[in-house]
């Protein structure tokens, strides 16, 4: 199977192997060494000087950390949503209790950081900005760096979803001087799914002292004070310890620049072939593509997913479909953590073939 959704991904063999290690004592010498290179491998790819944290659950636990940790019910928060992950987070912080105040830009477009400082001058009660780095649902990434910049010239916390970009592409927290960073083992990692990577700030903990949304599993406090002592509170996904563990020794062999070079390479060969092919991409303005996953529109009066149902049985090419109101008319090619170009140009060669038939068979 050529499986080109955006996450989960690929895994290298070396990884798989390592993953299907022996159970070993969670609270033993080995596994504390385990721990202890995977939080030095988090803290080098988030660009942190204090320990990343990991919890066992997937990215939407991670982003629930994010909220629970620094948060209380009432406290205002802007949201700002591009997509349906944006409003996946938007809907954690209302679930408990979050005063939410909302930006929501047309799909396809990136957020704009004036307007965020526009939203918080209005509003000095807004405690912090809940934002997407990379939204995997229309292939967008925001100007992260210029919206922190606001964000932070206004004092307010900033509680980014970087789930599809950290490790992919940069994201360094303390250059940008981001509050609370949330990725997870599936997308760029080259690892299964099963754990979350959390960064708090000095700001982020200030605010965790105050915070009294309700948490247990979840309490980073707890989490940090184990990590500190090499453990975790509660049974953690051994196995995808293992797989990160063995998954770094790749990252740090190919380097930093090396993994983000080969992600922009081929994400500029991937819109290429999809303008070649006559497709529409879904970002509006190309200069915020994500150099993760491309989404694209079907051609008008194109069974998108007939398409993607023979690209899988036909040709094992498993492409990603549209999510919420992009349901049906969209597909989506992931590239990111373990891939080549050669694996996206199969895909796309599939698809190319597939829509010169469906158009010669209307
Ligand atoms: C995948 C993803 C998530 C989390 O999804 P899980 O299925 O819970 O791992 C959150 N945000 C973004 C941007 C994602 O791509």
């Amino acid at each position: 199977m050529n499986l080109r959704i955006p996450g989960p991904t690929p895994i290298p063999d070396e990884v798989l192997r390592a993953s299907a290690a022996q159970m070993m004592n969670h609270r033993g010498p080995e596994f504390a060494q385990i721990l202890r290179r995977v939080t030095d491998g988090l803290n080098w790819v988030f660009g942190a000087s204090t320990d990343v944290l990991s919890f066992t659950t997937s990215g939407t636990g991670g982003l629930e950390v994010a909220i629970v940790n620094t948060l209380s019910p009432g406290d205002r928060v802007l949201s700002v949503s591009i997509g349906s992950f944006g409003d996946r987070l938007k809907s954690i912080a209302k679930t408990y209790g979050a005063d939410v105040v909302s930006y929501a830009t047309e799909w396809g477009e990136a957020a704009d950081p004036a307007e965020i400082a526009r939203l918080l001058d209005a509003d000095a009660t807004i405690k912090a900005v809940l934002v997407t780095h990379n939204e995997t649902s229309t292939g967008v990434t925001n100007p992260l760096e210029a919206i922190a910049k606001e964000v932070r010239a206004r004092d307010r916390l900033i509680i980014v979803d970087g789930v599809s970009s950290v490790s992919s592409v940069p994201c360094p927290v303390e250059r940008w001087d981001l509050d609370v960073v949330v990725s997870g083992s599936q997308k760029g990692w080259m690892a299964p799914p099963g754990l979350a990577f959390v960064h708090f700030s000095e700001r982020a903990w200030a605010a965790n002292a105050e915070a009294r949304m309700p948490r247990f599993y979840f309490d980073a406090a707890k989490t940090r004070d184990s990590i500190a002592k090499l453990q975790t509170p509660w049974t953690p996904a051994v196995s995808i310890y293992y797989a990160m563990d063995r998954a770094f020794e790749l990252l740090r062999a190919e380097g930093l620049e090396g993994v983000y070079t080969r992600h922009h390479a081929v994400a500029e060969y991937t819109r290429k072939r999809i303008k070649g092919m006559g497709l529409k991409l879904v970002p509006v303005d190309e200069r915020f593509a994500s150099n993760t996953v491309t989404a694209v529109y079907w051609p008008d009066g194109i069974d998108g997913k007939g398409v993607s149902k023979r690209a899988r049985e036909e040709f094992g090419v498993v492409l990603g479909g549209g999510q919420g109101k992009l349901d049906g008319k969209i597909f989506r090619v992931g590239h990111l953590g373990f891939f080549q170009e050669s694996d996206v140009a199969e895909a796309l060669d599939v698809v190319e073939k597939l829509l010169a038939s469906a158009k010669t068979t209307v």
